[in-house]
């Protein structure tokens, strides 16, 4: 629904920045893909049930593809080959993905129909996938702090996906299906249940956890199968080493309000809320109202839109006919950033508003604020980011 789309879309946009600033370059790939390019790798078979597949009217085979590791190698064999100059090649998708889940549940955490954001390599040797693999985890991790999302990213079984290395990015919250081990002492976390780490000897934390990422080197899994080559300076073409990085877009956003919320209220990413700003109008009808009424609330909104940087991000609780009290409430519950309420001290000379900020659930704290302080202070706590101490392991 609305507000969601919103968090969306900023979430998309915040990922299509870290992942530019690595040299990704965005395209798309078609979900329509031939069954065909799934039975050369051996995956038809493998993963067969949890696939939507199904014939056109000539009895050809598809499938709605769940990632697009296939469809890339395709066509990366279809251009080529590409010269060893060309590469590394860092590809990146977003786009709706289908798996046939036996059990979908939780809303958008496991569901047949996901957003994710795909990113495939294409390198001439594992060594210079390895290099890549480790520029675009540092990329990631600095994602997930910007985020405030104390994401662990941990070593991983690459399972159907072949290849020689693989790391799943999880996020702890009761709700998770999985189970991490983590050591306060070093930050080292492993998806094995253990008393004690691995590292240092110390003992962990099991905590549950959600998966919101997985990156794995493929090396020729299927550029070989699907004659995906390159020529190297000297000598004849090369099965082309893959490697690739995805992230479930719509189950990070139901991830991270699972982490961050609390049975009563939402909490998002500051960064990615549907709104950062809301502000909440007198009760019609009220002294308040007859000075501080709809003209006093858009010059309000137009004075913060035009010196904060949360232009077309504000929005205006107009159901003014409810009391403030109500829609205060409501405003706590859906989690914006800041709430703006234009109450009775906005008959004092300057007008004080009520700032509320949301941080964690139970430290929602209130201000009486001018509006050039609210402004000051809305612009001072924009960078503001929420800093966790993670370790990243070495490949
Ligand atoms: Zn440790």
């Amino acid at each position: 629904m609305p507000l969601a789309r919103r968090s969306l879309d900023k979430l998309e946009a915040h990922i299509r920045t870290c992942l530019e600033s690595v040299g990704a370059q965005r395209m798309s790939l078609p979900c329509l893909t031939a069954s065909s390019l799934w039975e050369k790798t051996g995956r038809l078979g493998d993963i067969g049930p949890e696939l939507m597949k199904f014939e056109d009217r000539h009895g050809k085979k598809y499938l709605l593809a769940p990632t697009h590791e296939e469809a890339l190698a395709d066509l990366l064999a279809d251009v080529g080959p590409l010269s060893y100059k060309q590469l590394p090649l860092l590809l990146y998708q977003i786009s709706n993905k289908y798996r046939d889940e036996h059990r979908p549940k939780h809303g958008l955490l496991r569901s047949r129909e996901f957003v994710m954001c795909d990113v495939y390599g294409a390198h001439s040797h594992v060594h210079d996938a390895a290099h890549v693999y480790q520029r675009v985890s540092t990329c990631y991790n600095q994602l997930f702090t910007r985020l405030g999302l104390n994401v662990h990213r941990v070593a991983a079984p690459s399972g159907d996906m072949g290849g020689s290395v693989s790391h799943e990015w999880q996020l702890p919250a009761s709700a998770g299906e999985d189970t991490l081990s983590v050591c306060p002492q070093c930050q080292h976390s492993a998806l094995e249940p253990s008393d004690t780490c691995a590292q240092c000897g110390g003992s962990t934390t099991v905590v549950n956890s959600i998966e919101v990422g997985h990156t794995f080197i493929l090396g020729t899994k299927y550029s070989e199968p699907l004659d995906a080559h390159y020529t190297p300076s000297s000598g004849p073409t090369q099965p082309i080493v893959m490697s690739c990085y995805g992230i479930g877009i719509t189950r990070l956003l139901a991830a991270s309000l699972e982490a961050l919320s609390s049975e009563k209220s939402l909490r998002w990413p500051k960064l990615i809320a549907p709104y950062t700003v809301c502000i909440i109008g007198p009760k019609e009808g009220s002294k308040e109202w007859q000075s501080h009424g709809w003209e006093s609330i858009c010059g309000l909104h137009d004075d913060i839109a035009s010196a904060t940087a949360h232009k077309g991000d504000i929005i205006i609780d107009d159901r003014h006919n409810m009391t403030i009290g109500k829609r205060l409430m409501m405003a706590d519950r859906m989690g914006y950033p800041y709430i703006i309420v234009c109450g009775r001290s906005t008959q004092e000379s300057p007008p004080q508003y009520e700032v509320y900020t949301s941080g964690d659930p139970s430290t929602t704290s209130v201000m009486m604020l001018t509006k050039e302080q609210l402004i000051q202070y809305i612009n001072t706590h924009k960078h503001e980011e929420i800093t966790n101490i993670k370790t990243t392991s070495a490949i």
